[in-house]
């Protein structure tokens, strides 16, 4: 398997060659960090892992309710597994169309990347552009703005769709 760092993002689907791998993977970096993977937020990271598309809150709950029937956690259950995902960095939101995808360098703590997604076939590729985020950063900063959380999420077309 290569590292995360080299894990080129120019694949829509990067996110989810191995939704098992990904959980194990995500398993033992909250283990380094203290923290819990209880059965339900494995479930949900599971769910969001194994969609190849971004995946919409509603979608959500009705994979859980799929799979787990009478006995599915209810909403409030799945939003607060999803805030767990999110405040670590498991996962990240999709503001502009309100779904979540699974990060996929889940070693790395809570960071922002701008997102480019596909009006056409929907997917949505992680930029690892640090720069990108720094710099505006920076900017806020040099107006004497405190910033605390960056969306940037390009909407456009892929290269496979434009060569389709
Ligand atoms: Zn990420
Ligand atoms: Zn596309």
């Amino acid at each position: 398997m290569p590292s995360a760092r080299a894990h080129a993002c120019t694949d829509p689907k990067h996110h989810v060659h191995d939704a098992a791998g990904y959980v194990a993977a995500v398993e033992a970096a909250c283990v380094r960090r203290g923290l819990r993977l209880t059965p339900i937020r494995a479930h949900v990271l599971g769910l969001v892992a194994r969609a190849e598309k971004p995946l919409k809150a509603y979608d959500l709950l009705d994979r859980v309710r799929e799979g787990d029937g009478p006995g599915a956690p209810a909403p409030p259950t799945v939003y607060r597994a999803l805030d767990f995902l999110l405040e670590h960095g498991f996962i990240h939101k999709l503001e502009s169309i309100n779904a979540f995808v699974a990060c996929h360098h889940p070693s790395s703590r809570q960071h922002s990347v701008p997102f480019l997604i596909c009006d056409t076939c929907h997917s949505a590729t992680e930029l690892e552009d640090e720069e990108a985020v720094e710099l505006l950063d920076a900017r806020a900063r040099a107006l004497g703005f405190v910033p605390q959380a960056q969306t940037l999420e390009v909407h456009g077309t892929c290269a496979r769709c434009a060569a389709a």
